[in-house]
């Protein structure tokens, strides 16, 4: 060891501090008490009784019903949006199929949440619910199959800890960098920085458009009671 520390002095004439990045240092950022709790710089956009972050797609007052600080949908209100514009983001969210099972495969408990109203992680009551694996809970609906299914039963509230990274484009609209997501389910990894082809699309192959920079984050309102609680946001 000692032989190595001389010939490492004494032969490299570079010096450890000459790695070291001090600048910029990070800032600080008191986590919540209880790990889902938003942190101090988070942006919140649900908890309690308060939808006032969002409005509806005609930019109209939610009709979704709000109690006991819950938010479910109402079936043919239409999806919700924040008021607040978003590209990359951390997003915290947790949600709840409906305990009685109703349906089957993309008919039980879908919602979806869409990013720059664009890009949708799909939700989904997919504890023993077999349907095509790309449109399961977690997955990036029609692209991307999650690593594994880590649902819990309906009725249970399950978690989304979601890092979306904005596409972008250059002044002629043409794509110089594509959307990537990563997504962490009940605390389980199961998109791992996976690039994004396009917005979301029901049918056929997806196609990026150019948009702004920043838009809003959705709900969709797929005709199942699906409940959110405990929604918050950070930019990236
Ligand atoms: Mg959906």
């Amino acid at each position: 060891m000692a032989l190595i520390l001389f010939y490492t002095i004494t032969c490299n004439a570079q010096k450890p501090e000459e790695t070291e990045v001090w600048e910029p240092e990070p800032s600080i950022v008191t986590p919540g008490s209880q790990s889902h709790q938003a942190p101090s710089d988070a942006i919140v956009l649900f908890v309690g009784e308060d939808l006032s972050q969002w409005v509806d797609i005609n930019g109209r007052e939610p009709q979704w019903e709000v109690k006991d600080e819950i938010v479910t949908i109402v079936k043919g209100t239409g999806a919700i949006k924040t008021k607040i514009k978003f590209g990359s983001v951390q997003l915290h969210i947790e949600w709840r199929t409906p305990s009685e099972i109703a349906g089957e495969g993309q008919g039980r408990g879908n919602s979806g949440i869409f990013f720059m109203e664009l890009y949708e992680v799909q939700v989904l009551d997919s504890y023993n619910n077999r349907t095509y694996s790309n449109g399961q809970a977690a997955s990036i609906y029609k692209q991307h199959i999650p690593l594994v299914n880590a649902s819990r039963p309906p009725g249970e509230w399950q978690t989304y800890d979601i890092i979306f990274k904005a596409p972008s484009f250059d002044t002629g609209g043409k794509l110089v960098k594509p959307a990537y997501v990563t997504v962490i389910h009940n605390g389980v990894l199961v998109q791992d920085h996976v690039e994004l082809r396009g917005p979301m699309e029901y049918i056929g192959q997806p196609v990026y458009q150019a948009h702004d920079k920043k838009l809003p984050l959705q709900l969709q309102d797929h005709g199942n009671p699906v409940s959110y609680r405990n929604i918050w946001i950070r930019e990236l």
